[in-house]
């Protein structure tokens, strides 16, 4: 064994792969501890590669035995896989090799979960299953026969032939190993059929476990409408006879869009009124599509290298956002993506994590599935759209669907397409791919005789290996509204493009009130000059959603902000817009809940930050709880009235239901500040539905109430995985600043508590991180408690270890005690015998801040 350091990959050294691979035929042997793979494989030399060098990846296989064209040949050994000599033409490759998928706790490649085979290969998983080149620009059409005793036993594409103890599936579309997908165990299925716009007859199912077959027709809908709406609106068609999910309780992801298997963590599709709140349907109806898009932004056309990540998840995180605002409300969505993007990229841009939405460098690959990758890259497409308009927009997808077709392509290709149908020059906007961070727009404004100027200034902080940053385009939409609030000029585009910039509007009769960044048209912070009274205008009178939202958010935040480093009480100004906005029956539900909420601790302590004082978490979450309560006085003599307004008698999942309830909670959780849980506790006995049980029990523990709600919620759902998940997650999230730790660790004792299963570990643990006064608490024992977990939790999953030691990433921001207390952590984990490659990335580059 080598113990050198891990090796860091550049964008700059990508070359193409020596060999083509014609077909791939493989045969598993299933058995938990001893799985054969017996591979054969024709390659052919690739003419446009120079390096003929023979190399597949491979990791922890044993190799039994290997031939190139029927002769047995010994491979060479070498870092992450073998080599070996070939003939100068086409030739076939055959391996066998041993697995364990039962002692494969990692999670990726061929692993167990709850006694069912299944796999996991994005990125770099294949390479556990057998040898193989396991890079995403090698597509190759692949067969696979599968023997086991299992009842249900699936792979790719269409289903072949089948016998006693066999089954084979082929797949005709060539794909990159990272889609391989393989399924075995006692299932049962929700089937349902599709027919596409030229007539195929498509086979859907859902399968799940025994026991789950009734939380499937959700996801099937949602299944439905997403092929519908790909139809419609990119023109993109089913491509099998069959289209397969699969529910997995032990997931490291979300979902992964396997080609024609979609294997999903339960968590994500199983739905069913008793047991998911709106927030697990809505993300449900996302993730189905949102993997079901791939099909085409993926699977069809997928990533050259890694690099090129964004390429199909920013695009496909772009399209299921568009699908979930037509199934919903845009409006909405977009006020929950901006909330999301801002606690998760923005706080990753602000710190030691920042990297570019297309990174040129990586040690572990895993690292990079990131908001940046993901959000920041849909914000990109986002912004193109808006740029070049909707019509070229879809052509331009139309032309990239048929230039690229079945191969493996780069940004490049993508804005290429672009460029040809508009005939613009879109260097400068690449730009967005390639450099990280924030950038920051000031804005200020001059009025003269009828005319409006507004002057932009952009800049970008520095980032990790990135100190100059260059002006970058962006696009601003604007809308005027008069005095009388009337909207005088509606939204309008304007192209930044300088590094300082200013536009007018001219003709104006009196001096209006400028709408900036409506829709929130690009993902910048704005810095404006603005008073209560102004905001407060908006908030009445802008004609953007986004942007009414926007001033009632900037209202409480300056108020918190207020309170908490000038010990001011609350403003009445910005107490009286909320509740007029909250009383305002022409406004939908939804959107009066999202202005009702506030702002997190975790925002407030970057804003704080960022304005060069140092956060107090504890002083933070009082300040927090103190407006709550003013909040609750201000608007407690029209609790009762909305309250029943908005009573949903029959429990729909949909945009109305959803919001309504939405809203209900909101007050509930203010009422139950004053009456100490009655109607909190009355909702808690009569719910017949999740989003009422558990917003009703989240009410009383976030007044520190609720102790015997407590025990019955898990009385009542002690036998259900993913609503025990709930159970674990809101005794830490919603614990008082100073037990925030020690419920943590006493819920560590709890029987049905495994750090094997990443939806459990995440419950109590990203749940402590998202405690923000709780794990930051001044004693140190929830970094320390999470430090200890993490250790324990690299040796079984390192992926999920990595990923969770993002918790630390704002550490620069706090006192030199709480710095002290997490470097020393973060040396501790640092410090760990044979640390993964996953976890050693993660924290050097969080300790380099
Ligand atoms: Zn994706």
């Amino acid at each position: 064994m080598k113990d050198a350091a891990p090796e860091t990959i550049y964008l700059k050294d990508y070359t193409p792969f020596g060999y083509q691979i014609e077909s791939v035929h493989l045969t598993f042997r299933l058995h938990p501890t001893a799985t054969r793979v017996i591979s054969k494989i024709a390659f052919a030399p690739n003419p446009e590669a120079t390096d003929k060098r023979f190399f597949l990846h491979g990791e922890e296989l044993s190799l039994i035995s290997a031939k190139i064209n029927g002769e047995a040949i010994t491979p060479r050994p070498v870092e992450g896989g073998l080599e070996a000599d070939v003939p100068e033409g086409p030739f076939v490759w055959e391996a066998e090799v041993e697995i364990s998928p039962e002692t494969n706790t990692a999670l990726e490649g061929l692993y167990m979960s709850s006694g069912m085979y299944c796999t996991q290969c994005e990125a770099e998983g294949f390479r556990k299953i057998t040898y193989y080149p396991d890079r995403p620009d090698v597509m190759a059409t692949f067969t696979v026969r599968i023997e086991g005793d299992q009842p249900v036993m699936l792979s790719n594409g269409n289903p072949l032939t089948s016998g006693e103890g066999f089954v084979e599936w082929h797949d005709p579309w060539p794909k990159p190993s990272y889609l391989f997908a393989l399924v075995a165990g006692n299932l049962v299925n929700h089937p349902d059929r599709f027919t596409t716009q030229s007539g195929r007859d498509v086979e859907l199912n859902i399968w799940v476990r025994p026991g789950d077959e009734g939380k499937c027709a959700f996801g099937m809908q949602a299944l439905k409408d997403a092929m519908a709406w790909d139809e419609k609106t990119y023109g993109r068609e089913y491509d099998l006879d069959i289209f397969n999910i699969v529910a997995v309780d032990d997931f490291n992801m979300g979902a992964m869009e396997n080609k024609g298997l979609n294997v999903f963590n339960s968590s994500c599709v199983l739905a069913s009124k008793e047991t998911s709140t709106d927030a697990n349907f809505e993300r449900i109806e996302g993730i189905i599509a949102h993997e079901y898009f791939h099909n085409w932004t993926g699977n069809r056309i997928t990533c050259r290298d890694w690099f090129q990540l964004c390429l199909k998840e920013g695009l496909t995180v772009y399209r299921d956002q568009m699908f979930s605002g037509d199934m919903r409300s845009h409006a909405v969505k977009r006020i929950e993506e901006v909330l999301q993007l801002r606690a998760r990229q923005f706080r990753e841009d602000n710190g030691p994590l920042a990297h570019p939405v297309r990174p040129e460098s990586f040690v572990e690959i895993n690292n990079f599935y990131t908001a940046t990758v993901y959000e920041k890259g849909a914000e990109i497409i986002g912004m193109l759209r808006r740029l070049v308009g909707d019509e070229a927009y879809r052509k331009g997808c139309d032309l990239y669907f048929e230039r690229h077709d079945g191969q493996a392509v780069t940004i490049e290709d993508w804005l290429k397409a672009f460029e040809d149908v508009t005939g613009r020059d879109l260097a400068q906007f690449k730009q967005w791919y390639s450099q990280a961070g924030t950038p920051r727009l000031k804005m200020s404004e001059a009025w003269n005789d009828g005319t409006l100027t507004l002057t932009f200034a952009q800049s970008t902080p520095p980032t990790p290996g990135q100190s100059e940053k260059k002006p970058q385009v962006i696009p601003i939409a604007v809308g005027l509204i008069g005095p009388n609030g009337d909207e005088v000029v509606p939204t309008t585009v304007l192209e930044m493009t300088e590094a300082e910039q200013s536009f007018t509007f001219e003709g104006l009769g009196a001096r209006p009130v400028a709408s900036v960044l409506r829709d929130f048209s690009a993902p910048v912070i704005l810095e404006r000059e603005m008073d209560d009274d102004t905001r407060a205008f908006l908030l009445a009178h802008d004609t953007d959603p986004f942007q009414k939202w926007e001033m009632g958010r900037m209202l409480t935040k300056d108020m918190l902000v207020a309170m908490i480093t000038a010990d001011v009480p609350p403003a009445e100004t910005a107490l009286d817009a909320i509740k007029t906005v909250l009383t305002d029956e022409s406004l939908d539900p939804a959107f009066r809940a999202l202005v009702l909420g506030l702002p997190s601790e975790d925002d407030l302590a970057q804003t704080i930050f960022d304005a060069g004082q140092t956060p107090d978490p504890a002083k933070i979450h009082a300040a927090r709880k103190s407006l709550r309560h003013a909040l609750a006085l201000h608007v407690s003599d029209v609790l009762p009235t909305l309250g029943r307004q908005l009573e949903t008698p029959v429990f729909v999942p949909d945009a109305d239901g959803s919001g309504k309830r939405a809203l209900r909670h909101a007050l509930l959780a203010l009422e139950t500040l004053l009456d100490d849980g009655k109607a909190a506790r009355a909702l808690f006995a009569r719910a017949d539905n999740m989003s009422d049980q558990s917003a009703s029990l989240q009410a009383l523990l976030a007044a520190g109430l609720g102790q015997d709600e407590i025990k019955a919620f898990e009385k009542q759902w002690k036998n259900d995985r993913l609503v025990m998940d709930k159970w674990f997650m809101m005794q830490v999230s919603f614990a008082a600043p100073d037990k925030a730790a020690s419920t943590a660790l006493a819920l560590t004792q709890h029987p049905d508590f495994t750090i094997k299963n990443p939806n459990r570990f995440r419950a109590v643990f990203g749940a402590l991180a998202g405690n923000h006064a709780g794990f930051h608490a001044a004693d140190g024992k929830a970094y320390q408690l999470l430090a200890n977990y993490l250790i324990e939790l690299d040796k079984i999953n390192p992926q999920t270890t990595a990923r969770m030691s993002g918790a630390f990433e704002t550490w620069k921001r706090y006192d030199a005690d709480r710095q002290g207390m997490i470097r020393s952590e973060l040396e501790r984990i640092l410090a760990t015998p044979e640390l993964s490659r996953d976890t050693t990335e993660m924290v050097t580059r969080i300790l380099s801040a």
